[in-house]
């Protein structure tokens, strides 16, 4: 049996291990682009790679997905975040878990995980090229595929005769840093083979506020905040976010923007947000405790009295945000403006005008799941065709929840499209 796995990411490279471990006399061929294998694993988590997430209920993993959870269910139990930590354990990497539970390598260095797949391969910058296993084919960029009785015929630039296949995997990935080969070539084959592209948008992005003040605190960050969409009454995700020159990025900005991938927002329609600073504490609480910080200071100047509460360029922005005049002491602040300003920290509200631009980690949207079994992963459409990872309609918050579904659902291919 011949198979063509396009696409040597995450998926591909999982997809084509299981498929190898579970029938060694097929032929393999791994194609990519790029001249490595793992491009997007290698600079995903800073360089670092966040290559799973220590939460191991598999329903709570489930929650993760704005998209495709549901889908993900069969592939998530047959390799769940424990077996993917324990694979790569076994297959020489040491991994950690973060207190955040995120995990990396403990190397903190993702080409280790890529170095797991060139080892067995035998393909690899360090690994000599043993034909008699996956054949690796680099720098090769797959312009199409087309169905011919039983086979598939796979055209490869700068090749004459199309590479002739009993079976092809599509883990072409979603068109997120198309700098790293993933430029949606993917979603065009399936088109051409029969399938249905859902709406595609940019995912896991930061905002472009409409107010320019963030820029003045570029770079100041919380380890905690609560953040929200006020359209739709969409629920909020408390997490870490940072002010940025345009607006605002981090973790639990990425989660508000996956829920928001869809959603149209720009200057005459911003997204309103708003910015729960201390989502700890009610404002009743947070009053309590300003009012007990401030005895003793009343002579103070209240900015100064403030930012023993925030930092003090943030506390700078509220007292102009609320039109308090600087040179005010606190005791000359009326108790109704102080009740403002707690207000504002609890709801720092916020004009998003745009996603920032290129700088999303993921697509949301892809190769309708509705079409694909999401038992094997193979194509109800088209037989013989599987897909796995971000070319499909699946994606995740951060947290190591899409390469998680790339393991999961390259595991479930390889595993099947050999029998
Ligand atoms: C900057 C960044 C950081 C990230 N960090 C994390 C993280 O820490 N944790 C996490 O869980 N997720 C992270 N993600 C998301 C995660 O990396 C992706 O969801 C995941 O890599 C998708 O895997 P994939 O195999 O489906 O696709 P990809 O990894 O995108 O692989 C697709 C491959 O297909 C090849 N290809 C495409 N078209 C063709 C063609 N026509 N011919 C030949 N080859 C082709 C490409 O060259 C590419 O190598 C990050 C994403 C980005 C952009």
């Amino acid at each position: 049996m011949r198979i063509a796995i396009i696409g040597g990411g995450a998926a591909g490279m999982m997809c084509a291990a299981r498929a190898y471990e579970v029938n060694p006399e097929a032929e393999i061929f791994l194609i990519d682009r790029n001249d490595g294998l793992g491009k997007k694993v290698i600079i995903s988590g800073g360089g670092r790679c966040n290559v799973t997430t220590g939460v191991n209920d598999i329903k709570t993993v489930l929650t993760k997905y704005p998209r495709g959870a549901k889908f993900l269910i069969s592939a998530m139990y047959a390799f769940p975040p424990e077996a993917v930590y324990a694979w790569f354990e076994a297959h020489g990497v040491p991994l950690k878990c973060q207190t955040d539970l995120r995990v990396f390598p403990v190397s903190d260095d993702g080409h280790d995980i890529v170095g797991v797949f060139e080892r067995i391969f035998g393909a690899g910058v360090d690994v000599p090229v043993d034909p008699t296993k996956i054949k690796v084919m680099l720098k090769k960029s797959v312009l199409s595929i087309e169905k011919q009785g039983d086979q598939f015929a796979v055209n490869i630039r700068d090749q004459i005769s199309p590479l002739l296949v009993d079976r092809v995997v599509l883990t072409t990935g979603g068109q997120a840093y198309r700098q790293t080969g993933s430029t949606g070539d993917g979603y065009a084959f399936a088109l051409s083979l029969g399938h249905t592209i859902t709406p595609l948008a940019p995912s896991l992005n930061s905002f472009t506020t409409k107010e320019t003040w963030p820029a003045s605190i570029s770079g100041l960050s919380f380890e905690k905040a609560a953040l929200s969409a006020k359209r739709e009454g969409k629920p909020h995700f408390t997490g870490p976010f940072l002010f940025t020159h345009k607006g605002v990025s981090g973790p639990a900005v990425f989660a508000l923007s996956s829920l928001v991938a869809f959603e149209k927002y720009d200057a005459t329609t911003p997204l309103e947000i708003s910015i729960d600073l201390f989502p700890d504490e009610t404002v009743d609480a947070l009053r309590e405790r300003f009012e007990s910080i401030v005895v003793g200071k009343e002579n103070k100047q209240f900015d100064n009295v403030l930012s023993l509460l925030v930092p003090k360029s943030l506390a700078e922005i509220i007292i102009d945000e609320i039109g308090v005049s600087k040179s005010k002491r606190v005791n000359q602040v009326a108790k109704k403006e102080i009740n403002k300003c707690l207000a504002w920290l609890k709801a720092v509200p916020l004009n998003v005008i745009g996603r920032g631009v290129g700088d999303e980690f993921v697509t949301a949207g892809g190769v309708n799941l509705s079409e694909i079994d999401p038992k094997t992963m193979e194509s109800k459409i088209c037989p013989g065709l599987y897909f796995a990872g971000e070319v499909m309609d699946v994606d995740g918050y951060t947290g190591g929840f899409n390469l998680q579904a790339s393991w999961a659902t390259g595991r479930l291919a390889g595993e099947h499209v050999t029998l």
